[in-house]
């Protein structure tokens, strides 16, 4: 799914620069459901909305019944994680993406691909955010 979804980004234009491995993720709460979950660096000429518009596009479409398969509503959740611009806030739209550093299986990902990348608001890198977090859990245990 996170293949397809990335080849879709391509053929829509976004350049894919690098994809981090995926990593699955054992759910949290009483879910039973497991997850798969990626990052990838993409270079694109679209502003915030406007890509975050075609991610809705792309997830509307991965959600459709396709030959005789019929997927869930929620197959593919496409994130704007960071962006090169700075931090950006729209209607429905904020980047940093609020809760990415308090989520492992963003962070993770994103260490893979992209760990010097300084998230504006805090000033730490992705990979500082990632260790202060995976920290704080090993404490908590
Ligand atoms: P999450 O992505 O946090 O797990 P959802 O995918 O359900 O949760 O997102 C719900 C809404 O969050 C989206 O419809 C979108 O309008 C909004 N949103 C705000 N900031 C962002 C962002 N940086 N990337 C993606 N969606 C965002
Ligand atoms: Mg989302």
């Amino acid at each position: 799914m996170i293949a397809a979804a990335l080849a879709r980004l391509q053929r829509e234009g976004v350049a894919v620069l690098a994809a981090a491995p995926v990593f699955e993720t054992k759910p949290v709460g009483p879910s039973l459901r497991r997850y798969a979950n990626s990052a990838a660096v993409i270079e694109t000429a679209l502003d915030p909305p406007a890509l975050l518009t075609l991610l809705k596009r792309i997830e509307r479409d991965f959600g459709r019944r396709t030959g005789g398969q019929r997927w869930t509503s929620r197959v593919l959740d496409l994130d704007i994680v960071l962006w090169s611009g700075g931090p950006f806030v729209g209607p429905g739209l904020t980047v940093p993406h609020p809760l990415f550093r308090t989520r492992a299986f963003v962070l993770a990902p994103a260490v893979a691909i992209a760990p010097h990348w300084r998230d504006p608001i805090t000033g730490f890198t992705v990979r500082q955010l990632h260790a202060r977090l995976t920290r704080l859990h090993a404490l908590r245990r």
